[in-house]
């Protein structure tokens, strides 16, 4: 995410733009899958304690900046809020995996769906579970 973008809208949810911010920005997109906290903190160049950035997800999750994903019994994961997109989550590792679904294909499901529940479906959102190529 560029920082322009973040600015705003951590200046549109009152939040200051702090050091610990956007290294845990600059962490974060580092990673094209969910990753959890200690991963992220790992990447961390200046030692950030677990706790603060704990809060700093927290007060980024609320601003809607960035997802937590839960599965299962699975610690939480994180990643950035980027385009609508799903998980594939393999039951041997619990490697998660990000999914992009063909968006005329989902719409099709999604309005057939509709019509045979007879609801109108907003969003979606779809969890795979199976096992991944290295399992
Ligand atoms: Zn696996």
């Amino acid at each position: 995410m560029i920082d322009e973008k973040l600015k705003e809208k951590l200046k549109a949810a009152n939040i200051k733009y702090t050091e610990g911010i956007k290294q845990v920005m600059k962490s974060l997109s580092m990673f094209d899958n969910p990753v959890d906290i200690t991963q992220i903190q790992n990447k961390i160049e200046k030692k950030i304690h677990l706790a603060t950035v704990y809060r700093i997800f927290e007060k980024l999750e609320k601003a809607m900046i960035i997802n937590r994903l839960q599965f299962n019994e699975q610690k939480s994961l994180y990643e950035l809020n980027k385009a609508p997109h799903d998980h594939f989550i393999c039951n041997n590792c619990n490697r998660v995996i990000d999914i992009f679904i063909d968006k005329n294909e989902l719409r099709s499901a999604e309005s057939s769906i509709g019509k045979r529940y007879k609801v109108k479906i907003q969003t979606s959102s779809i969890n795979f579970i199976g096992k991944c190529k290295k399992c």
